[in-house]
């Protein structure tokens, strides 16, 4: 009898922000992806990994009920997802795996320009119009604030021109939307960045292996992301103090260099970014022959 194949489900943004990069990632994971006429789902063409194209609001959810392995979405609307559960009595069933770096934004409270605000405390007694009701309660109750939440499922910034509220609570990156209809961010109330989350119902075992495998390719994208190889030639003499200033490596491999006793050639990953000043200070301390190379791939 043949066994069904174990295949991972992977909720991604269908079109949105997130759309671009959360693929791009996942093909960065080496997933090679078909994408179907309908576009609800891309099948895998080398690994059991399907994608999912939904709504962002329904990845949170999709995961929580088991219906997706993996989702990548922001943290806004995780927090929204699990603050909703929570209001429900029930427990949000995914968990956080990883930060993404990309998607970034905040979820903010503003104004028009002319009201005055000193703190939370200006909210008392205020209509807040938002998309996010559940991290809004949540910021008021912690506040022992008493406000009115106006619900706006889309085009929040135009509700105190309607008359519709006192403040919005929406995201922002650039600010532009805001300004551009007389608001002013006036408070943060959350930093978000897409997220990777996980199912938290048990998998099986040949699923789980596919789940740790994705995860551990991600883990390597994300670090690359970062990391530099620099290569460079050193004085013996200097090598503790060259040592010392890259940043953020393990223990480097310490070549010996044809024809002399007392220069070296000095490798190492560096996980962080190399800037100019770096460089710049391990030349001062005698390095010379400098030279910086991304990293494509890196498997602990
Ligand atoms: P969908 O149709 O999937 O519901 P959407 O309109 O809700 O799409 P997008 O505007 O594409 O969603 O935003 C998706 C996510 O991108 C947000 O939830 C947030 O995490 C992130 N994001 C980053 N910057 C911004 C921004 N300036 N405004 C809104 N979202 C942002
Ligand atoms: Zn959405």
């Amino acid at each position: 009898m043949d066994i069904p194949e174990q295949r991972i489900q992977i909720a991604v943004q269908k079109t949105g922000r997130l759309t671009e990069h959360s693929i791009d990632l996942l093909e960065r994971c080496g997933l090679k992806i078909t994408k179907s006429r309908d576009q609800l789902i891309c099948y895998g063409e080398n690994m059991p990994i399907d994608l999912l194209l939904v709504r962002d609001d329904d990845i949170p959810g999709l995961v929580s009920e088991d219906v997706c392995d993996l989702g990548i979405v922001g943290l806004n609307i995780v927090e929204e997802k699990r603050l909703n559960l929570e209001s429900e009595g029930r427990e949000g069933l995914f968990k956080q795996i990883y930060e993404l770096d990309f998607g970034h934004c905040r979820l903010s409270l503003a104004a028009p320009e002319e009201r005055e605000y000193a703190g939370p405390e200006s909210l008392e007694n205020t209509r807040i119009a938002t998309s996010y009701v559940g991290i809004l309660n949540d910021y008021l109750k912690k506040n022992n604030i008493n406000a009115e939440t106006v619900y706006f499922s889309g085009a929040v910034e135009i509700a105190p021109k309607l008359g519709r509220a006192d403040y919005i609570c929406d995201l922002v990156s650039t600010g532009s939307t805001l300004k551009a209809n007389g608001l002013t961010e006036v408070d943060v109330l959350m930093d978000s960045e897409a997220v990777v989350i996980q199912t938290q119902a048990p998998l099986g075992d040949e699923k789980q292996a596919l789940v740790d495998k994705i995860l551990q390719r991600l883990d390597g994208v994300l670090q690359v992301r970062e990391s530099k190889y620099i290569m460079l030639h050193a004085p013996r003499s200097a090598l503790a103090e060259i040592r010392d200033l890259l940043p953020g490596s393990e223990a480097p491999t310490v070549l010996p260099l044809d024809g002399t006793d007392d220069k070296v050639a000095v490798h190492a990953v560096c996980r962080e970014n190399v800037f100019w000043e770096t460089l710049e200070n391990l030349k001062a301390a005698g390095a010379s022959s400098l030279l910086v190379l991304p990293v494509e791939k890196m498997l602990a």
